[in-house]
Order: C-alpha cells, then sequence, then structure tokens
C-alpha cells in the first residue's frame, strides 16, 4: 500500500533544469559581454601604443628642423656641437619611421616621407656648408621648406591615413586620433613660425613680407586649433596630467612663446635687427615649444591610463560575472537539495504516517519542531489525527464491550458469549454447560419483574463466583445462562454444574428486608465439540436441559459421547 516515492516531483525538475538553463544563457551573456569589453579595451589600448609611435615620428620630423636650423645659423666655431646635434635629431627620426614602418604602413608611404626627408637634409647640409656670410635667406628657406614638405607628405600619407583606417575599424577611435591629430599640429605650427624667422635671423635682413604672412597666417591656425581644442581641454578635471598640460600651452607657449615671436618680428623687420642669432633663438623657442609636445605625450598617456583601467574593470567585471554564473549554477543543485531535504523527506514522512494511521500502525516519524511552519503544522495535524484515531478506537472498543455485555448483569450477552465461544473452540475443547431457571415466570408474577431482575443479578452473581476466571459466563436468553470451561472436561463439567445448582438452591434471594425467596436452577451440560459446530453443542446442551426439565426440574443432565443426546446421564440427583 505504501508508495515509494523518493524522488523530486518532475515539474519541480523541469523548473530547476530550466532555471539551468537561463542562468547558463544569462552567465553566458554576461561573460561574453564582459570578455567583448575586455577586448575591446585591450584592442583600443593596442591602437593608442600604435597611435603613440606615429604620433612620435610625426614630432621628430618636427623637432628634427630645430638642430637643422642651429646647423644652417651656426658660424665655424658652432658647427661641430649644432652637427652633433642635427645628427642625433635624423637619427631619432629614423628610428621613429623605422617603427612607424614596423606597424604595417604602406612602404610607399614611408617612402617617400624618408624621400622627402633626404630632400631637405641634402638642402640643410649644402646651406651648412657655405661660409656663413654666403648663406642666403631664401637658400635657408627653401631647406627648410623642403623640411616642411617632409612632414607634410608624413601627416598626409601617413597619419592621415593611418587615422582613417583606425576610424573604420573602430569609429570610438575618431576622438583620439582628431585629438592626437591637432596636437601635433599644433607642434608643427609652431615650429613653422620659428622656421620663418631663422632665415633672415642667419642672414641678419629683414624678415620678407611672404615669411610675415606664413607666420601670420599659422599663428590664425594655432589659435583656431586651440580654440577648436577648448572643449577637450576643459573636459579634463584640474589636477589632471592632460588638463596641467593644457595650462603650461596657455602659460607658456601662448604667452611667452609668441611674444618671443612678436619681439623678434618687431626687432627684425624693418632692418634685421634680431635682438638674438639664430642658435640662441632657436635655443629659447625650442624650449618655449616644449609644453606642446608635452601635450600630445600628456593625452596619450591619459589614454593609456584610461584604457589600462577600463582593461582591469573590465578584467574583474569578467570574473564577478563568471564567479556570480557559477555560484548561481551551485545554488540550483543546493536549492533542490534543500527542497529534498527540508521539504519532500519531511513530506513522504508525513505521508508514511498517514498511510500507517489508516492501516493502524503507529506513526514512524516525529518531526515536532520542523523549521519550516507549513512543514511542521503537517505533522501537527497529524498528531491530532492520530490522538483522534487513538479516542475512536478506544470508543469503538467500549462499543463493543457494551454490545456484547448484558445490560442487567454485566455477564456476556448472547452475541458476546458467541464470539468467546468461536473463539475458545479454535484453542482447544471446552465443555458448555447451560442453565435456565426454573418457573422464572411465576416469580415475575408474585413478586414483580424488578424482583424477578434481582434474581437474574444474583444467580449471575453466584454463576462468577462458582465458575471461576477460566470460565467464560453469558446470560444467553431472559433467565437463561451459558457456561463455557476451556480445559474441564466432562466430569469436572458435571461436577462444577452440580455445585451452581446446589449454590443457587441454597440461596436466598432477599424480596424485602424481612422476606427472601429461593429459585433452583435445571443445567444441560454438553461435552466439547472441538471437531464438531458450536451450534451443534449448543443443541445437544439444550437438549440435555430440556431433560433436566422434563425429569422434574432442580438438576443437572449431561450428553455423554455418540453423536447427540443419547439417554442422559444423571450423574448427580434430583432435589
Ligand atoms: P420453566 O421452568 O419451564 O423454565 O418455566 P419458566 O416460567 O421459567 O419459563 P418461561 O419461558 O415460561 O418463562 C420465562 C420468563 O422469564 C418469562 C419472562 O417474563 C421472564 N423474563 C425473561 N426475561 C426477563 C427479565 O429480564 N426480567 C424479568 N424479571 N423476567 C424476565
Ligand atoms: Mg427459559
Ligand atoms: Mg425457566
Amino acid at each position: 500500500m505504501q508508495r515509494r516515492q523518493r524522488g523530486i516531483n518532475p515539474s519541480i525538475l523541469a523548473l530547476a533544469a530550466l532555471a539551468v538553463v537561463c542562468t547558463l544563457l544569462l552567465a553566458l551573456s554576461a561573460i561574453s559581454n564582459s570578455f567583448a569589453r575586455v577586448q575591446a579595451a585591450r584592442d583600443t589600448a593596442q591602437w593608442i601604443e600604435k597611435f603613440g609611435i606615429v604620433f612620435d615620428a610625426a614630432t621628430w620630423i618636427s623637432a628634427e628642423r630645430g638642430p637643422a636650423n642651429s646647423y644652417m645659423a651656426a658660424g665655424a666655431a658652432q658647427a661641430a656641437a649644432a652637427r652633433e646635434a642635427w645628427e642625433r635629431a635624423k637619427a631619432q627620426t629614423d628610428v621613429a619611421m623605422t617603427a612607424v614602418e614596423s606597424l604595417g604602413v604602406t612602404a610607399r608611404a614611408i617612402e617617400e616621407v624618408r624621400h622627402q626627408l633626404m630632400a631637405g637634409r641634402v638642402l640643410v647640409e649644402l646651406n651648412a656648408m657655405k661660409p656663413l656670410e654666403r648663406r642666403t635667406p631664401e637658400e635657408v628657406q627653401q631647406a627648410i621648406e623642403t623640411m616642411f614638405k617632409a612632414w607634410d607628405r608624413y601627416r598626409s600619407g601617413v597619419m592621415t591615413r593611418w587615422g582613417a583606417a583606425a576610424i573604420e575599424h573602430e569609429p570610438l577611435l575618431a576622438d583620439v586620433v582628431l585629438k592626437g591629430s591637432a596636437f601635433s599640429d599644433l607642434r608643427e605650427y609652431a615650429g613653422r613660425i620659428g622656421s620663418y624667422l631663422i632665415g633672415p635671423m642667419t642672414a641678419r635682413v629683414a624678415i620678407p613680407d611672404r615669411n610675415l604672412q606664413a607666420i601670420n597666417s599659422l599663428r590664425n591656425q594655432i589659435e583656431q586649433t586651440w580654440q577648436l581644442l577648448a572643449p577637450a581641454r576643459l573636459a579634463h578635471k584640474p589636477g589632471m596630467q592632460f588638463h596641467d598640460r593644457a595650462l603650461d600651452v596657455q602659460r607658456i607657449y601662448l604667452t611667452s612663446g609668441l611674444q618671443l615671436i612678436d619681439e623678434e618680428i618687431e626687432n627684425g623687420r624693418r632692418k634685421g635687427e634680431f635682438a638674438r642669432d639664430a642658435a640662441t633663438f632657436t635655443r629659447e623657442y625650442v624650449q618655449l615649444m616644449q609644453p606642446l609636445t608635452e601635450l600630445r605625450n600628456g593625452y596619450l598617456q591619459y589614454l593609456r591610463a584610461k584604457h589600462k583601467n577600463q582593461i582591469r574593470t573590465s578584467t574583474i567585471d569578467l570574473f564577478v560575472d563568471g564567479a556570480l554564473a557559477v555560484v548561481l549554477l551551485a545554488l540550483v543543485p543546493v536549492f533542490l537539495a534543500i527542497i529534498r531535504i527540508r521539504i519532500l523527506r519531511p513530506l513522504l514522512r508525513g505521508v508514511a504516517d498517514v498511510i500507517a494511521l489508516a492501516e493502524g500502525r503507529k506513526p514512524g516519524t516525529r518531526a515536532k519542531d520542523h523549521p519550516i511552519a507549513e512543514i511542521a503544522a503537517l505533522f501537527a495535524a497529524i498528531r491530532i489525527l492520530e490522538d483522534g484515531l487513538k479516542e475512536r478506537a478506544r470508543l469503538t472498543r467500549e462499543f463493543e464491550k457494551l454490545s456484547q455485555t448484558d445490560s442487567l448483569t454485566g455477564l456476556l450477552n448472547r452475541r458476546g458469549f458467541e464470539i468467546e465461544a468461536h473463539a475458545i473452540a479454535e484453542e482447544g475443547p471446552a465443555c458448555l454447560i447451560i442453565a435456565d431457571i426454573d418457573h422464572f415466570k411465576e416469580v415475575n408474577d408474585r413478586h414483580g419483574h424488578p424482583a424477578g431482575d434481582r434474581v437474574l443479578v444474583g444467580v449471575a452473581a453466584i454463576l462468577r463466583q462458582t465458575a471461576g476466571a477460566s470460565c467464560r459466563i453469558g446470560r444467553i436468553g431472559g433467565e437463561e445462562f451459558a457456561v463455557l470451561c476451556p480445559g474441564l472436561g466432562l466430569e469436572e463439567a458435571t461436577r462444577l454444574a452440580e455445585e451452581i445448582r446446589l449454590s443457587v438452591a441454597k440461596q436466598d434471594f432477599p424480596l424485602t428486608e424481612t422476606t427472601s425467596l429461593t429459585v433452583s436452577l435445571s443445567l444441560g451440560v454438553a461435552p466439547s465439540t472441538f471437531a464438531g459446530s458450536w451450534t451443534e453443542q449448543v443443541r445437544q446442551a439444550d437438549a440435555a436441559l430440556y431433560r433436566a426439565k422434563s425429569d422434574g426440574r432442580n438438576c443437572v443432565r449431561v450428553v455423554v459421547g455418540g453423536n447427540g443426546p443419547i439417554a442422559p446421564h444423571n450423574i448427580s440427583t434430583a432435589a
């Protein structure tokens, strides 16, 4: 009967599986997002490193002109030192160009830049080789402008092309490309302004109008670019490297640097009476331009730091997402185990308890103080059920007993006696005595029914006393009693019947305080019908009783052997 259902309900399992699948999908999506962010941040960081290299080369090409100018302006005394400085600058440009080449920039573009640089360098060398007084501002200017072209080639052929490719690869890089280019441009324009003064300064002649116009136009470009970058400069908070570098540009180059230019233009525009010689001017001016280079470097540093941070946070995100996914996935079986241990098992125990109660067995478990209120309530209900069933069983037993008891005498009634008799017959042989009060109708008639009842109660008491605990005694009719004695042989049973008869006969049953009456019993004894039927034994005992009545009452008659009441054998004497 007891159904064994130990597994987890399929619908709970299905829900758990769904939860696992959803968690997996969610985790995969979160992890792949974080992973993509890490990859994107790494990718951008790589691009920024490459931009650093590309922008560096632009700076070196710009910066090579300072020493070139100094070299072209140097007299015999400074020539060796100026040449050495120029050679160092050239070497740095070449190293930077090789680095750019290794990034995979088209060889043709690099070749063009190198070619143009070479042309400029040859002109610089040609100028420098001439004695100082034979160098003309036009030739110096030509050398310088040839160097400008090398930068222009680099700007359009390498920087712009490279930047466009980067933006095409990742549109977000536009910001980096445009700002980086703008910072390079600022450095270049500032450098060019100085270069336009070097020619006249070297030759000590008035600044040609053409140079003044070029300087003016470059100043405009610097101002416009600076204005254009204002939001980018302001976007960085005070104290940040980039912000500080922008302040330096404002304070040093745009103020002192341009003042130096204005001063020397003022001095040299008419007669070429410059305050400084070309070498001094170059040294001072390059110093004042330094913040422009620093600004670009600061920007790249800022970007590097920003992306390093981004890679770190994205990587942390990735690990956190992964860890959360693992925890979530691990929680599902834990959740199922908790459901199983905390809910399912107690429920199954509850089911087993209810089944045990229904089958009349004792419930096996006692989950009294279950932490889950609902389960605790279930076991409380089972306890109430158990108590109710116990009470009902007690009442049933009581009713059963009542239904088998004679209410007047407290002896077994006919039904109760028959049940006992059947039970005894299963166990072994037992003789049956049936006793009937003689002329009882008269007792009723003469002394009244209540008096008759008292006699019945009195006879019952004598039967109990005489027969003892091992015998079953019943009132099986109005004034008819039966005694069943397991273990007694026929002779002993007959003796017992006689003893009963005598006890009743000599008993005075009180009527009033002063009067009493006596009654007698007729008794029939039948031997055990262990092999035969109960009905047969009763029939035999009845026949013997009938015989006792017909033999004059107040006597015992016995059925001896055979299949029925053969001639009853009187072993006692009738009164
Ligand atoms: P016999 O010697 O042949 O047995 O005569 P009898 O009068 O005893 O037999 P009968 O069967 O004629 O009468 C039995 C009487 O028992 C009839 C009935 O009034 C009486 N009786 C039956 N049950 C009760 C009872 O519970 N209380 C009382 N007071 N009398 C009862
Ligand atoms: Mg009778
Ligand atoms: Mg009678």
